[in-house]
């Protein structure tokens, strides 16, 4: 973004600005990364404050992070309670950042098993995510709107394949045989995948990894699997294995692979985008389920 140097202009902004025209957008998380990425295109540096494989939920801001946002136009972040440690950054950015909260316009699920808490996994139900990719659109034009009509014309191409990629979902879910269609990881972050292409879904622990795990959950999910004979249960990327490790070993389940919850895969990997760190998920499931 060029802007021209004046009264309001922070000196600790200028050495972005001056490296390029592009737009500096921060995104809490790799997934709104990769969506701003698609959205952006050339016309936007995108940088992600939570890297691959890091837990959101209980992630402690870098000493870096705050400059990151201090010298970014535009930050970009889920909300839905997920971050709970960006608000500080912004606040200790001057509060004047353009902020997006990607998630606005959604209804969030509900935590019933706690206290009602909106659960911020809304990404895993592909129709939300072109709610995400408008929303990241709406920000880019907001700020750069002499390039409107190029981020149009991108988020028009990411619904299409976003909407192919819905599709797909639903016919490889179908595969699975209905008594093997449960899916257990290590938190509930799948919950909105589940509403959307039917099939049941049970976290260990709760819609965030802050929750403590009780014995008795652990046992009750144990229970559960031997109960419904399941094949498989699922790790994530950004979880310690160790407990669904000890669920498998009490179980005839085996490990059924690694899914990407809350980040998504390296970067130049074919799971280092969003749309792709999702095949992975469901290609990993339906191969552990059948
Ligand atoms: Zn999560």
């Amino acid at each position: 973004m060029s802007v021209l140097p004046g009264c309001g202009d922070k000196t600790s902004e200028d050495s972005t600005k001056t490296k390029s025209d592009k737009i500096v957008a921060v995104s809490t998380i790799t997934i709104i990364n990769d969506i701003v990425k698609n959205i952006g295109k050339d016309k936007v540096e995108a940088y992600s404050i939570c890297g691959v494989g890091i837990d959101p939920h209980t992630y402690h801001p870098k000493p870096s992070d705050p400059r990151m946002v201090v010298n970014s136009d535009i930050v970009f972040i889920n909300g839905f309670a997920l971050e709970h440690w960006i608000e500080e950054m912004i606040r200790g950015a001057g509060g004047s950042k353009t902020e997006v909260v990607v998630t606005e316009g959604l209804t969030p699920m509900t935590d019933e098993k706690g206290f009602g808490d909106p659960d911020p996994h809304a990404w895993f139900d592909v129709t939300n995510v072109k709610k995400y990719a408008d929303n990241v659109a709406k920000g880019l034009i907001e700020i750069d709107p002499g390039n409107k009509e190029y981020y149009e014309t991108n988020l028009k191409e990411y619904r299409l394949k976003l909407d192919s990629l819905d599709a797909w979902i639903k016919e490889q879910i179908n595969t699975i045989p209905e008594s093997q269609r449960v899916l257990i990881t290590s938190h509930d972050a799948f919950r909105y995948f589940g509403r959307a292409y039917n099939i049941e879904v049970k976290g260990l622990q709760g819609i965030s990894t802050e929750a403590k795990i009780r014995t008795e959950d652990l046992k009750n999910l144990i229970d559960y699997v031997k109960q419904k004979d399941l094949k498989s249960v699922f790790i994530e990327t950004s979880v310690n294995p160790k407990l669904l490790e000890q669920i498998s070993s009490e179980t005839n389940a085996k490990i059924g692979g690694t899914l990407y919850s809350d980040s998504i895969g390296n970067e130049g990997t074919p799971e280092g985008t969003y749309i792709g760190a999702v095949k992975h998920n469901v290609n990993t499931v339906v191969n552990a389920l059948k």
